[in-house]
């Protein structure tokens, strides 16, 4: 079955998200991947991302950024952004997935694991019963060979996109253009 690695939504990036419509819906948590998700794959913060923090706590939510990269990576990241992490996840595995939710303290159901791979953030998700937004990964544009895995991913989210039942399942929260 490929349900298991569909997310609940599918965004164009982390920008795209109306945080508070998600927490108008209830969720009070966000588990954030970092690599190809907020920054390219091993580059530090950036001023949008840390604002980002900032304008999703100012609305309520607690945040977490759950990755599996080192903890001087996380670190060094974070250095300007108040959040919980968990470095060396392990993702998909479940275990930190609900370390996540202890340290929230919040329920699977008010909190959404947001990040750009199908084969570790969403797998991960479905697996712990969280709900998931998949974004589209940061490509730095010159990268001409796309992984094996990336093309497997494409595969499952052609499968994805014809299957209506398993789109938008929290629903109506792509922030619309202005
Ligand atoms: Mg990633």
């Amino acid at each position: 079955m490929l349900k298991i690695f569909y997310p609940y939504e599918y965004v164009e990036s982390v920008f795209s998200i109306d945080y508070k419509k998600l927490y108008e819906k209830g969720y009070r948590g966000l588990i954030f991947d970092i690599d190809n998700t907020l920054v390219h794959h091993g580059e530090d913060s950036t001023r949008e991302i840390d604002e980002l923090f900032k304008e999703v706590q100012k609305i309520g939510f607690k945040t977490l950024v759950l990755s599996n990269n080192s903890e001087n990576r996380v670190q060094k990241f974070l250095e300007n952004i108040d959040s919980l992490y968990i470095h060396d996840a392990k993702k998909p595995s479940v275990p930190n997935y609900l370390k996540s939710l202890e340290m929230l303290n919040l329920k699977k159901e008010e909190t959404v694991v947001i990040g750009d791979q199908v084969f570790t953030d969403v797998f991960g998700a479905n697996r712990s019963g969280i709900a998931s937004i998949l974004v589209k990964y940061m490509d730095k544009g010159n990268e001409i060979k796309i992984g094996k895995r990336r093309q497997l991913e494409k595969l499952i989210l052609g499968f994805y996109k014809r299957n209506k039942k398993y789109q938008n399942r929290i629903g109506n929260i792509v922030k619309e253009k202005e």
